[in-house]
């Protein structure tokens, strides 16, 4: 599995990274056993990282994820875990108190004694000023504490990004994770990425199957996309179905192709998905990418190219 290199963090990511929101049965419901043998091939594969939220299941994903890393056995320096704070099932909470509190539950949750990656959950929910002036300040302590290596902060509008970057001291904000803009249909985030390698910030980019829209059985009931978007992704995969293709394949590989992202991050909840995006990643590196298969589905997804839906506090 290729490796490359997160920013100016030092940290080199698995091109694949193993995503656990599915571990906290976000995408319908994971056996303990499952989730223990995925984490353990994905490892086996050379996954080094892997990525989760005290928010995902209520803490059931960080739960999970700990006790497979566990069973592992592995030396700790051979994995790179991240974990999140601010968001709860509880609702937001990105006060210095409360994020300050959160890792300390999250390590226990994780059986670790520090994060490699600890990053604000979908700041676009709560003031950015907050973020800037109070949180990231937080973290750069629980830095200096030894709780986490890198900061980082989530979200889906773009926007957000720069607001923050903008705003901070260069080098507290090591990693940004952006969602839903770079895969088949949207693929927004490019326009963004010569400014955040202008800041030296590692991109990690998640949900290349547009959460699930990019797949044969469709999306779970909670997507927010709308039904067009929906229907025309449906339409897509069902096209490279008839022709013995796969469209989850497809979009793993077309966002892997752009290697100023370090990481493409994938919700995996099982061996047989594990194997499936390894393969991807592999075959992409022998093979390349089925050009025909792409540009059929890019011409069936043309007219919602880049439509995504509101996240957050709306602006009026
Ligand atoms: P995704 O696009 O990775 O899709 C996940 C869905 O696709 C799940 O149902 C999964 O079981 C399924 N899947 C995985 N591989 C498959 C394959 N080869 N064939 C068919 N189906 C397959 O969306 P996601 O899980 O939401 O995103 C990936 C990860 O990124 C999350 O688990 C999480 O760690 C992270 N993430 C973070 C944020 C944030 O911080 N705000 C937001 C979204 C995602």
């Amino acid at each position: 599995m290729e490796l490359r290199p997160l920013g100016n963090t030092g940290l080199n990511l698995s091109c694949v990274g193993f995503g656990a929101s599915p571990l906290g049965n976000v995408f319908g419901d994971v056996p303990e056993e499952d989730a223990i043998a995925s984490v353990r091939l994905a490892f086996q594969s050379g996954i080094n990282f892997f990525d989760t939220s005290p928010y995902y299941g209520g803490t059931v994903s960080e739960k999970v994820l700990g006790k497979a890393l566990k069973a592992l056995g592995a030396p700790r320096n051979e994995y790179i875990v991240s974990t999140k704070c601010g968001r709860y099932k509880e609702g937001f909470d990105f006060s210095a108190e409360r994020v300050t509190r959160s890792i300390e539950e999250s390590l226990q949750r994780l059986q670790l004694d520090y994060v490699d990656i600890l990053q604000c959950h979908d700041i676009e929910f709560e003031s950015l000023d907050q973020i800037v002036n109070e949180t990231i300040p937080a973290l750069q302590k629980l830095k200096e504490a030894g709780k986490t290596r890198f900061i980082g902060i989530t979200g889906l509008p773009l926007s957000i990004f720069t607001y923050v970057l903008d705003r901070v001291p260069p080098g507290s904000v090591d990693v940004i994770l952006s969602y839903c803009h770079y895969c088949i249909n949207d693929s927004t985030l490019e326009d963004l990425i010569p400014y955040l390698k202008s800041k030296g910030v590692g991109i990690i980019n998640a949900s290349p199957l547009s959460m699930g829209l990019l797949t044969e059985s469709g999306p779970p009931q909670w997507h927010p996309a709308s039904p067009e978007l929906k229907s025309a992704c449906q339409a897509a995969a069902a096209c490279c179905k008839k022709k013995g293709k796969n469209i989850s394949k497809l979009a793993m590989q077309y966002s892997l192709l752009n290697k100023d992202i370090t990481t493409v991050l994938v919700g995996i909840k099982s061996v047989e998905q594990v194997e499936q995006n390894v393969a991807a990643a592999t075959e992409l590196a022998t093979s390349g990418i089925d050009q025909e298969a792409l540009s059929e589905v890019e011409t069936i997804l043309n007219h919602v190219k880049n439509q995504t839906w509101p996240s957050g506090i709306q602006k009026n």
